[in-house]
């Protein structure tokens, strides 16, 4: 049993699908572990008219899965409160202050308060402003803001955001999420490099020729297409996610594995992060977008023919680029990243390559040459490592033979493990800020990604130029080609 938190949270958007389907399990998980007990509550607020006890029956419908029994979910979902809320109006903060105040006499929660914002980023700024103006946060116990993404859609309107934000917060209160920064096999990069001289002596350029992250989603836009349609894979993947993803791989070892040492490294990562002009950008960016494809008889339509989408939409679902990190360790190394929709086969994976020994004493008796070391890192749906490494092939001469040594979490070990928004939820709880990203890195990571949005605008692209179910446009593929290597995880398209 975890040592007891006390707070009191404050959902906005409490009727919404984030908080349905990940906030309201994670908080409960977090009561079965003993984290929450008896000193926590939670304030739903949404648009709904909806009545605390109708408010208690979605929760506990939304955690149905994971009951004990019925009386404990009932006891879950005793603590939670609806208040029926427009962000825009400032007379219903008041009506939240004094419901907090109540909650936070009757639980004893220490005026520890947790704001959430699951709903449209458009509401950030006016709901942190009146937070702050009605007088929400409290004098004694810590005040502590969640944002969920997208933080701005380019470098200004994300300033712009942040300052809004930062009028009520200061950078230490905020705790913009990014969740896959609370997987499992995303925080494991850490274990596997600092804790294994092995690894972390090779890691730089003199070993390693390539970095590979493929973040793949089989799934199309889905329902999603009205906001999707607006942002894009570049937007919605790259520049939190996969730069997130590389800022991890590539920082230097912080002096703690503590959230401002490791944040500082991180920061340095994107900084150094080469932003390229026009040509670059056409040279070492590949967007695509699906098209339609007969997949066992069923016929899924393109992009283009989703719900809310622009028939014309120059939107793209699929990104691969090469990247350079432009400091003594990295220089030379690319950093090949990829992500899309409707692509072969869901999944989250980096490949780190290394170079080729410098001579192959069994050329000889080799028909192909001596494949490279490769290090996997399977972050989803499998969790695990794999590293791949040249053996003498049983039998006479000397002939070699790839291996590899694998490890996998069990299935058991990767459904018990935490979910990620459980972890972050509870990180917020201790002020651990480790798992969350700094101003200072969305910022960097956004000048990387305007780049090559600007370059993108400029040019109309031939979509949709790849099918549903494959991995990508052909160009993907070339990225790698043109350099001498290929994509190490290539799943099978349909
Ligand atoms: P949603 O549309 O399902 O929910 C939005 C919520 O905001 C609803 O509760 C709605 O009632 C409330 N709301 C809207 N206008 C309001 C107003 N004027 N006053 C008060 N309440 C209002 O959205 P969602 O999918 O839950 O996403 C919420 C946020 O989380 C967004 O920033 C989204 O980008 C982000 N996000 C969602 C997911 C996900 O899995 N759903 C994943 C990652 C990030």
């Amino acid at each position: 049993m975890g040592e007891e938190k006390k707070a009191l949270f404050i959902i906005f958007g409490g009727t919404g699908d984030l908080a349905n389907r990940k906030l309201y399990p994670s908080l409960y998980r977090l009561y079965k572990k003993g984290y929450l007990k008896d000193h926590f509550a939670v304030i739903g607020t949404a648009r709904r008219e909806w009545s605390n006890d109708y408010y208690r029956e979605i929760v506990m419908k939304n955690i149905e899965e994971l009951t004990e029994s019925t009386e404990h979910a009932a006891a879950f979902a005793s603590h939670f409160y609806y208040q029926s809320h427009n962000v825009k109006d400032t007379e219903h903060y008041v009506n939240l202050e004094k419901l907090a105040c109540m909650l936070d006499e009757k639980y004893q929660l220490e005026q520890n308060r947790l704001f959430y914002l699951a709903m449209s980023p458009k509401f950030f700024g006016i709901i942190a402003k009146n937070i702050k103006e009605q007088n929400l946060l409290t004098e004694n116990g810590f005040d502590r803001l969640i944002i969920e993404k997208p933080f701005g859609h380019d470098y200004d309107s994300a300033y712009e955001l942040n300052e809004e934000i930062r009028a009520s917060f200061t950078e230490d209160q905020i705790y913009r999420i990014d969740h896959y920064l609370g997987k499992e096999m995303i925080q494991n990069i850490s274990a596997i490099r600092f804790g294994n001289q092995l690894i972390e002596s090779m890691w730089n350029n003199r070993y390693i020729s390539n970095i590979q992250v493929t973040l793949s989603e089989s799934l199309g836009v889905e329902e999603r297409g009205g906001y999707y349609d607006t942002s894009g894979a570049l937007r919605d993947m790259v520049q939190n996610h996969i730069l997130q993803v590389v800022a991890l791989l590539a920082m230097e070892p912080p002096t703690r594995l503590k959230d401002s040492e490791i944040r500082d490294e991180k920061i340095k990562v994107l900084r150094a992060l080469r932003v390229y002009n026009d040509e670059e950008v056409r040279k070492n960016f590949v967007r695509g977008q699906y098209g339609k494809s007969t997949i066992e008889g069923s016929t899924l339509h393109g992009y283009r023919k989703e719900a809310n989408v622009d028939p014309e939409s120059q939107t793209e679902t699929f990104v691969a680029g090469k990247l350079f990190i432009d400091n003594y360790r990295w220089a030379g190394v690319p950093f090949y990243v990829r992500t899309g929709k409707r692509l072969a086969e869901k999944g989250s994976q980096i490949d780190i390559e290394f170079k080729n020994v410098p001579l192959n004493l069994f050329q000889e008796e080799a028909e192909e040459d001596l494949p490279p070391n490769v290090l996997s890192i399977f972050i989803s749906p499998v969790e695990g490592f794999s590293l791949k490494l040249n053996t003498k092939k049983i039998g006479p001469g000397m002939r070699t033979e790839p291996i590899h040594l694998t490890h996998t979490h069990s299935a058991e070990m990767t459904a018990n493990s935490p979910e990620a928004y459980e972890k972050l939820l509870l990180d917020c709880l201790n002020g651990d800020a480790t798992n969350f990203t700094h101003w200072d890195e969305v910022a960097a990571s956004w000048i990387f990604i305007d780049a090559i949005r600007q370059a993108w605008n400029k040019v109309e692209c031939a979509f949709p130029n790849y099918p549903s179910g494959s991995m990508g446009p052909i160009e993907s593929d070339d990225l790698l080609k043109r350099d001498g290597f290929h994509w190490h995880w290539e799943p099978e398209a349909e």
